[in-house]
């Protein structure tokens, strides 16, 4: 279902939502961590959803043992270097890996700061190795507080040529847009981009908000943009892309079956729809099961899924520059 000819894009995928259970097994077993499972048979209910989660939150919990095993800086690494190694194994070519340094270093108390520089590391040295590309955005992980987002922030500013863009992701029920507009003022002053996870767990008046007033360029999910046809029809005209994630919402319980899902609402409309993976480690996905389930299961037609990996180039937070060769190194093979 994937067009050679064309690359293949995720925008919306988070590097600490891909920890490989096998890299938890063994980091767990080397500092001594208590795992709920000693193998991976007994290890994978807990690090993974198997079937749609209760909500959003209790989604977000099965991250949790992944970061628990991050104790130092070479654990950080490893991770981010295997991240890429799954780029390659899942035909990416380009990828925008998002992480939150604060959660990240939420149980070992390592600074957001040197959380960050081990992951570029580990980032840039899986680059060298493996063919493919990637640019690092920055969460603010709203969860944790107004004030936990501005430390968080201010660590993300300082190494603020490691990234394209700072999101906001976590419990948005919990903790509304409007918290934040203070922090990403802030970015607005730099030349960071910004996409905004917005209409998963809350309402279209979610996403109404990550425009006008957080002055998001892209949209995490948009699901519930479905239900406000006066907001699919300003998405559409301005083409203001959605970062689509099929499994990813099942699970998180945001639609009820992928037929439920209105993703083909969405491509009918004229929007700017692309298909990523989001946390997949925790989902048990690759970007190219996403495509053969847009496909099989909500019957997106191949010249619609064509469309959508030209959507996901067009997306990229890249210069005019490296989104053409982005474009060429795929016609050339
Ligand atoms: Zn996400």
């Amino acid at each position: 279902m994937i067009n050679n000819k064309l690359p293949l894009v995720d925008l919306h995928r988070h590097l600490d939502g891909n920890i490989r259970p096998q890299t938890i097994l063994e980091l767990g077993q080397k500092h001594g961590i208590a795992l709920p499972g000693n193998d991976l048979d007994s290890l994978m209910p807990h690090v993974s959803a198997v079937g749609n989660q209760p909500s959003l939150v209790a989604f977000l919990e099965k991250l949790d043992w992944g970061v628990k095993v991050l104790v130092d800086e070479e654990a950080i690494y490893r991770v981010a270097y295997e991240n890429i190694q799954d780029l390659q194994q899942d035909g990416i070519d380009y990828a925008e890996l998002r992480f939150s340094p604060s959660y990240m270093g939420r149980f070992s108390h390592i600074a957001p700061e040197a959380v960050i520089d081990a992951t570029v590391a580990g980032v840039q040295a899986g680059l060298k190795r493996f063919d493919c590309q990637a640019k690092l955005i920055g969460i603010l992980s709203r969860s944790f507080g107004v004030e936990a987002c501005q430390r968080e922030l201010d660590a993300i500013l300082s190494r603020q040529h490691a990234f394209v863009a700072v999101d906001l992701a976590g419990d948005e029920l919990g903790f509304p847009g409007n918290l934040f507009e203070p922090h990403f003022k802030q970015v607005h002053k730099t030349d960071l981009n910004i996409t905004v996870h917005a209409g998963e767990a809350a309402g279209a008046e979610s996403i109404w908000h990550a425009l006008e007033r957080l002055g998001a360029q892209r949209i995490g999910h948009g699901v519930n943009a479905a239900a406000d046809h006066k907001l699919m029809e300003y998405l559409a005209t301005r083409q203001i892309p959605l970062e689509s994630c099929l499994t990813s919402n099942l699970q998180t319980t945001t639609v009820s079956s992928l037929a439920q899902h209105p993703i083909n609402d969405f491509v009918e409309a004229g929007m700017c729809i692309t298909l990523n993976s989001d946390d997949p480690g925790v989902e048990c996905t690759t970007l190219s099961k996403e495509y053969q389930l847009a496909h099989d299961e909500v019957g997106l037609t191949a010249a619609q899924l064509a469309q959508i990996q030209r959507n996901g180039v067009q997306a990229a937070f890249l210069s005019d520059g490296e989104r053409q060769q982005l474009l060429e190194s795929k016609l050339n093979n």
